[in-house]
């Protein structure tokens, strides 16, 4: 015993050796119409080298100083793009990891650092470009084709795959609720002649923030509406809350750390997906750009209005007004649109609610009686 607390330091360097190897402690997938995201979960920052095999058609990733914890080996995958996931231990403090896939692909790598319950992350975006195109084709053709006077509805249901957004204590995720919600209100308002609704997420997968807006402008939307359920660490807050953009900053210190709180999505379920095609016009004026948001600004005040009178019959409101906040989902200067969060997740009677089939039917319908307000003539 004396022996080994003379030479504790030593015992102590030694089993931290392998510690020094980064450790994959969990891999899963999402996927998208137009691509499917890997995440692997690691103690440590890692090294890799990619490459891509013809036949069979695969993507390799050689993982050095690495080790597995995990005990999955292969992941089934079966979306359109991928049919399995394998993790292979070479020994010597390598895994390699392969990629089955079902067609040709473009990979996207990249390292997320550890963010609130997340740790060290990798991260492989594998995207159908043909099939991505194909979707932006066929929510432009949507504008084209439809018929005159109908007016479109985009419903952004938040959060999705990686980014569960705010959890309730049964475990409730919001980016499930918001989704169930939001399909419930596209098919309630499609039964209208005069409205085309359509939604920015269609599954659990994770869409940039920037992203939704450029979805909803390809379909032409007359109105956008972000679907959300509020978190807070105090129990007890619960309620209704409706956000619109606030051009001077945030209305008072709640909304600050909302704010922040709705826009870390990004870093939570990694922005960094073709950062490039976020399309900046350079040529647009800023005169008629702040014409426009203006504009889009005092519509989306007397939306607010409406959703405000219809939505406290559902559940108590929050804040008797609206509130304004910089959500970066409610920046489209050229679309009026509004951020709802329906009810706090965190609260324990909110979350019992929002679970419910007909609390569901009920936001999604008194949501639509807005919508129809809002674009009666
Ligand atoms: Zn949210």
């Amino acid at each position: 015993m004396i022996f080994l607390s003379f030479i504790g330091i030593s015992i102590i360097l030694f089993p931290s050796i392998s510690i020094f190897a980064a450790m994959i402690t969990d891999i899963r997938f999402w996927s998208a119409p137009d691509h499917t995201r890997v995440v692997l979960d690691l103690t440590e920052p890692i090294q890799y080298e990619s490459s891509f095999q013809e036949k069979p058609l695969q993507l390799h990733l050689e993982l050095k100083g690495t080790s597995l914890t995990t005990q999955k080996r292969e992941v089934e995958v079966n979306d359109p793009l991928l049919t399995k996931i394998s993790l292979i231990d070479l020994g010597k403090d390598k895994v390699k990891l392969v990629l089955h896939q079902k067609k040709t692909l473009n990979a996207n790598i990249y390292a997320l650092k550890p963010y609130l319950d997340k740790p060290h992350r990798l991260v492989i975006d594998l995207v159908d470009l043909v099939q991505e195109k194909k979707e932006q084709e066929e929510r432009q053709k949507q504008k084209e084709v439809r018929p005159k006077g109908t007016k479109i509805v985009v419903i952004d249901p938040g959060h999705g795959g990686e980014d569960p957004g705010a959890v309730g204590p049964k475990k409730t995720m919001e980016k499930d609720i918001v989704l169930k919600v939001g399909e419930k209100m596209i098919h309630f308002l499609n039964q209208n002649k005069e409205i085309q609704a359509f939604l920015t997420r269609k599954g659990d997968y994770f869409i940039p923030l920037e992203e939704r807006i450029k979805i909803a402008r390809e379909y032409g939307a007359d109105l956008f509406i972000s679907l959300h359920t509020d978190g807070s660490f105090n129990p007890q807050a619960r309620g209704s809350s409706i956000y619109c953009l606030s051009l001077s900053g945030a209305t008072d210190e709640a909304a600050k750390i909302l704010d922040d709180k709705e826009n870390m999505s990004n870093v939570l379920g990694g922005a960094f997906l073709r950062p490039a095609s976020i399309v900046k016009d350079p040529n647009l004026n800023q005169i008629l750009l702040d014409l426009m948001q203006n504009n889009s600004m005092k519509e989306s005040l007397r939306f607010a209005e409406y959703l405000l009178e219809d939505i406290k019959v559902v559940n108590q409101l929050k804040y008797p007004s609206y509130r304004q906040a910089n959500f970066i989902v409610l920046k489209a200067p050229d679309i009026p649109s509004v951020l709802m969060e329906m009810a706090f997740i965190t609260n324990k009677e909110d979350e019992r609610l929002l679970k419910r089939n007909d609390f569901q039917e009920k936001m999604a319908k008194s949501l639509i009686t807005s919508v129809k307000k809002y674009f009666k003539p």
